[in-house]
């Protein structure tokens, strides 16, 4: 439920509304816009009086929010948020592009990586220490050394940086050296990774589950914002249909979805949604069309020998021909890049 106050309520009629659900065990979330409070409630609203509230002073409506999710609910918040990740912002004016390896796998790859994708425009670099492989005999990840080079890249190039986690091990370690924790599609309803994720207070990137309605979606979010970490960002990657021919089949229409449902900022992610370089391009000029507030693609010095996801991965000289394709494209949609 919402409470709208009516235009310039006044600060007291504000506070008096505030008291009176905190005295009913309740908590609030008040956004502030430029003329109009909304005041949202979170909890148990059986035990609450609303014709109390409904004649107090300013109020001018109560609004029902059916959604089981609240604080990533639009109605909730009318204004976007804007996600900071180091110099970077996401979600504001600005078209933000992460990119980088699958997985880090030396020093010099990640730092060749880095140079290049900070020249073709990126300002977040991507790279995976701890990988959530499907077959265990695969590639795991080089953990905290690969963390090490994604804080030496940082410093090298200034870019902010992501890395996935996948325990609470790993989240205690990355957040020594990363400016983002990522949460893989694997584990988007790993409840008790969200909540340690939001206790860190770092921005977290929350990719969609591999057959995550966008309503479980929002309500992982929730999560990781009811910890008090309002800062997440999603990242459409593709669910799994029936379809064989892409890896993923990428829910384009999860942009506009989230934008009318939440207030959060959504990315899209056309390497892991497709597993084929050749459609990256293509869907990275509809994510952007679509309203996306920024790209995840998958890029490595030399895809041939990638340790994982080199069919999807783009050389530096189609990533950086794939950014001067998408300027026009931002620019058509108001962002900056
Ligand atoms: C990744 O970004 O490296 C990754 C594993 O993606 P996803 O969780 O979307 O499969
Ligand atoms: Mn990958």
């Amino acid at each position: 439920m919402i409470i709208v106050m009516k235009p310039h309520a006044k600060r007291e009629s504000i506070e008096h509304i505030l008291n009176l659900i905190k005295e009913n065990g309740l908590d609030t979330h008040v956004s502030q816009g430029k003329e109009v409070t909304i005041i949202g409630v979170v909890g148990d609203k059986s035990k609450l009086m609303t014709q109390n509230l409904e004649i107090a002073e300013d109020v001018d409506k109560i609004v029902p929010v059916t959604e089981s999710y609240k604080l990533a609910n639009r109605k909730f918040h009318p204004e976007p948020t804007v996600v900071k990740v180091g110099n970077t912002s996401i979600g504001g004016d600005e078209f933000v592009i992460m990119s980088g390896p699958c997985a880090i796998e030396s020093r010099e790859q990640l730092l060749e990586t880095a140079f290049a994708i900070k020249k073709a425009g990126a300002t977040i670099l991507r790279g995976g220490a701890y990988k959530p492989r499907t077959s265990p005999y695969s590639f795991q990840g080089l953990e905290e050394e690969g963390l090490k080079y994604m804080k030496e890249a940082r410093e090298a190039t200034g870019l902010s940086v992501v890395c996935e986690v996948t325990s609470l091990a790993a989240i205690e370690t990355a957040v020594k050296y990363v400016d983002m924790l990522q949460i893989g599609a694997r584990n988007m309803q790993n409840f008790y990774l969200l909540k340690e994720a939001g206790k860190t207070g770092l921005p977290v990137l929350l990719k969609r589950g591999l057959a995550a309605t966008i309503d479980d979606w929002l309500n992982a979010s929730e999560y990781i914002i009811s910890e008090g970490n309002p800062n997440v960002v999603l990242c459409e990657r593709g669910i799994r249909t029936f379809e064989t021919a892409t890896r993923n089949t990428l829910d384009i229409s999860a942009v506009p979805v989230i934008k009318e449902k939440s207030h959060l900022p959504i990315i899209v992610d056309p390497s892991h949604a497709t597993g084929v370089r050749s459609y990256v391009a293509p869907l990275s000029k509809c994510a952007v069309a679509a309203g996306a507030d920024g790209l995840m693609i998958e890029t490595h010095p030399n895809p041939a020998i990638a340790l994982s996801d080199g069919p999807q991965s783009l050389t530096f000289p189609q990533f950086e021909q794939l950014c001067t394709e998408l300027r026009p494209f931002a620019e058509l949609m108001g962002k900056k890049f």
